[in-house]
């Protein structure tokens, strides 16, 4: 080193030091960069745990994969279609599925909601109670032989969230839901029901209904 840088206290490291901030943007972009390359770890060959040559070699000769391919569709070919013929065909229906909702009778024709099981008391409305979606809405009234009826029972089926809590809720089984789900419409009012068409669903599915309730007694 010279004297007169010497003199000015600028030894070797501190001219290096000085040399880097005066670069210019461009090298200073190519060291960073150099830099962060050099600092990242070294790329891992994905072949070197690979078939070996000989392997491929042996796949190449004996068609291996057009043999394996061959027997994948020949599999195929003599399986059962995964797909069914919706609506002519149907897939399994759980016992527990909840679908259109149906009031039940009981076998000499009364209406199992609010009849002889509960006579001489008010209306349980267990079911409108317990409704998260406030979707039914009854109303009822005293006989002549002193027990009461339902007189308005009402389900918005586009308020309904298929809980099954108005099901659960029932000490008679009177409403269930049914495994029906083939109920679309094409206006809103159409899915506004009322008590004779709740009626209509159950005795349409009452030996569903009690068929099922009959293969869940169990955990009831
Ligand atoms: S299934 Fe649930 S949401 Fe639907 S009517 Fe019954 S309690 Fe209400």
């Amino acid at each position: 080193m010279s004297r007169p840088l010497a003199r000015l206290g600028l030894t070797a490291p501190r001219l290096a030091a000085r040399a880097s901030t005066v670069t210019p943007m461009g090298a200073r972009a190519f060291s960073a960069s150099t830099a962060r390359r050099m600092a990242a770890p070294q790329e891992k060959n994905e072949y070197s745990n690979g078939p070996s040559a000989i392997d491929k070699a042996a796949q190449m000769f004996f068609f291996t994969e057009i043999v394996r391919g061959g027997w994948i569709v020949l599999e195929q070919f003599f399986r059962d279609p995964y797909t069914i013929m919706y609506p002519f065909e149907k897939g399994p229906l759980s016992p527990r599925f909840r679908g259109e909702h149906a009031l039940r009778r009981y076998p000499n024709g009364e209406e199992r909601c609010i009849a002889s099981g509960i006579a001489n008391t008010l209306a349980c409305k267990l079911c409108e109670a317990i409704c998260p979606a406030q979707a039914i809405t009854i109303e009822s009234e005293a006989r002549l032989d002193g027990s009461r009826r339902t007189t308005k029972y009402d389900i918005d089926m586009t308020k309904c969230i298929y809980c099954g809590f108005c099901q659960e809720a029932c000490p008679v089984d009177a409403i269930v839901e049914t495994q029906n789900y083939e109920y679309a419409t094409e206006t809103r009012e159409e899915l506004l029901y009322n008590k004779e068409k709740l009626l209509s669903n159950g005795d349409k599915a009452e030996a569903e209904i009690a068929a099922n309730l009959q293969s869940d007694h169990f955990y009831r």
